[in-house]
């Protein structure tokens, strides 16, 4: 079975938001496009949520944002669904076991989900982290490239040196994921 997953698409990463993402903006056409089939084709939506607490550790590298109860933790409108299975977590990594949703991995299994389509921000942080995670459960994963806002990186905390989609891309692909496009 087939599942759709949001990554982060909360109001702080978007233009405006606390920890905007650079070009977020241009996706929203895209997200929006997504949740429609995938409500239109009966798929199960997950949605990834950043969550945090005021004074959260996180925030001694990046600005407070996605504060519990705040509009910026909210999903933007373009990902709006009532019935999406939101998973919290604290840090970039969905799977991380401590601050992550480890519970993700039963609810995957229960549901047997065995194929998973992937959008959201940012490529080459918190969707390659889900997508690592996915695969190592041996889960095919799509990735739909124009559905995904990637950052260039310099080294800092993500990465070793100079880190951008390209780089993000062959990663993926290393993991097994398949790119995918989605038409408007
Ligand atoms: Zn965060």
């Amino acid at each position: 079975m087939k599942a759709m997953m949001f990554v982060d698409c909360q109001q702080d990463f978007f233009g405006g938001g606390a920890l905007e993402v650079p070009n977020a903006d241009e996706i929203r056409p895209v997200l929006k496009k997504l949740m429609k089939l995938a409500k239109d084709e009966k798929v199960p939506v997950l949605k990834t949520m950043d969550s945090h607490v005021e004074n959260d550790p996180e925030f001694k590298v990046f600005p407070p944002h996605c504060i519990k109860e705040t509009d910026g933790q909210a999903s933007i409108v373009e990902c709006s669904c009532k019935k999406a299975v939101i998973f919290e977590k604290a840090t970039f990594d969905i799977f991380d076991k401590k601050l992550g949703s480890p519970q993700i991995e039963e609810w995957l299994k229960n549901n047997n989900i065995t194929e998973v389509w992937i959008a959201g921000v940012v490529g080459n942080i918190c969707v390659e982290a889900a997508v690592t995670g996915l695969r190592k459960l041996g889960i095919t994963t799509y990735v739909f490239e124009n559905a995904v806002t990637w950052m260039d990186m310099e080294q800092g905390v993500f990465c070793q040196g100079e880190d951008n989609k390209e780089t993000s891309v062959k990663r993926l692909r290393q993991l097994g994921a398949h790119l995918a496009q989605v038409r408007l």
